[in-house]
């Protein structure tokens, strides 16, 4: 027994070692199991996944690539990397895979490492619009750094027009132009984005954080065969651990992205998120995943369905992905009041800026949800179809003024406690 560490160091486990970080880590489980998570950049991994992610291989420093490391002992971290690269490439169908960047703002940084020098132009899709703080917020370093201009969506109907993207290319003559976004319900025209992005010469960046899964799945259009570069991450739609991903379907890119993300952005391997990508990665390849991104596309349809049914706004009127965006200005409510009260009732989601919004980031006049991790615990069109009567009683009886509100939020979460009871998940007595 070593005198340089606490009793049972090696073996002894949390629970005994630090109860107080255990039971804070035992109840975030049955937060998550009790209630309905609609967050969209949220989902549920497997067991597998976590079991992969509390290795010894957290002990392992590596830096470069697999077979060009700086640090010896590196044989077994090789074969995890390349087998997550290899999965990569055959899920997405393409010839370049880079699996680690930590995020995926991340992995987006390193593109901007790979491409351009600070001060180039790059045009994206505005924040408030529904776009990413990492393709260029000023708050973000890539819109301190770089020149961003911002196309956005039609006030009337939500949709992207290329007319004005094409326009706004052809006005700032940007270097690189960034598609996709964290609340952007829409399939995203990739080809017609590649047309404007080489009628000015520049690179065209595909951000599929909210939908790689239903990419990988079969379930949306992949961007891979248009854009020069695409960036995804890996716990939202694609349901594993924490991190990003970098894709492209020309190799000659290889040499320019690797180094963006090492030495351009990061240090050394998170090797245990790594070997949970290449879980994740490997689960997205079996069949049954196919099936589940079918369903997650159905589930969001459902919801969206079932909202307007009610009178709850949908931007777009509808979704080709796993999030839906509610504009609440006609309900009169802001996205604050709503998505406390909606928390309280067991459902858990977040404010949201909607197109022409004047609301505050903090305040917002929307909502958005997100049906993936639902769907993961096997929530189905009719548990959808319920979940969205329930948001849509809590936003009437919030509009309406009701007095008994908590009366209302309690009876909302009984519904959801009921429902949630049928669908288990991570079995305590394991
Ligand atoms: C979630 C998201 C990211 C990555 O965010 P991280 O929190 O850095 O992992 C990048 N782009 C878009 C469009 C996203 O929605």
């Amino acid at each position: 027994m070593t005198l340089f560490c606490h009793p049972g160091y090696f073996d002894a486990g949390l629970a005994n070692v630090d109860p107080e970080i255990h039971a804070a880590l035992a109840a975030e489980e049955d937060r998550q199991r009790s209630g309905v998570e609609l967050i969209a950049s949220e989902n549920i991994v497997s067991r597998a996944t976590l079991e992969a992610l509390g290795t010894a291989m957290v002990n392992k420093t590596v830096e470069g690539y697999p077979g060009k490391r700086y640090y010896g002992g590196t044989e077994h971290a090789d074969v995890i990397e390349q087998m997550a690269i290899d999965r990569a490439k055959a899920l997405f169908g393409c010839a370049y895979a880079n699996v680690q960047p930590h995020s995926g703002s991340q992995a987006n940084l390193a593109v901007f490492l790979a491409f351009l020098e600070p001060g180039d132009t790059v045009l994206s899709m505005s924040l408030s619009e529904g776009g990413h703080l990492s393709h260029g917020s000023t708050a973000n370093l890539t819109g301190k750094w770089f020149n961003i201009a911002h196309y956005g969506v039609r006030e009337d109907d939500g949709f992207i027009d290329m007319d004005q993207v094409q326009a706004l290319a052809e006005k700032h003559r940007p270097k690189l132009i960034i598609c996709g976004g964290s609340a952007y319900p829409r399939c995203i025209d990739f080809s017609a984005f590649r047309i404007v992005a080489d009628s000015v010469d520049a690179i065209l960046l595909a951000d599929m954080a909210h939908f790689a899964g239903l990419v990988a799945g079969g379930a949306h259009p992949s961007p891979i065969p248009h854009a020069h570069v695409s960036t995804a991450t890996t716990y939202k739609n694609l349901r594993g651990v924490r991190g990003g991903l970098i894709l492209a379907s020309d190799l000659s890119l290889k040499r320019k992205l690797n180094s963006g993300v090492f030495p351009g952005v990061q240090g050394s391997v998170i090797l245990n998120a790594v070997a949970a990508k290449a879980v994740c990665l490997g689960e997205a390849l079996r069949p049954e995943f196919e099936v589940y991104a079918h369903a997650v596309l159905n589930n969001a349809r459902v919801l969206a369905a079932t909202l307007l049914d009610r009178g709850v706004e949908v931007v777009t009127g509808g979704t080709d992905t796993p999030l839906i965006l509610v504009d609440l200005r006609p309900n009169r409510l802001t996205g604050v009041v709503a998505s406390n009260s909606l928390e309280r009732a067991g459902l858990t989601c977040n404010k949201n800026g909607v197109p022409g919004d004047i609301k505050p980031p903090s305040i917002t006049s929307g909502l958005r949800f997100g049906v993936s991790a639902g769907t993961t615990r096997g929530f189905g069109a009719q548990e959808f179809e319920t979940i969205g009567n329930l948001i849509a009683d809590i936003l009437h009886g919030l509009e309406n003024r009701i007095a008994n509100q908590s009366q209302l939020e309690t009876r909302v979460a009984s519904e959801v406690g009921a429902m949630t009871d049928r669908f288990p998940i991570y079995d305590t007595d394991r």
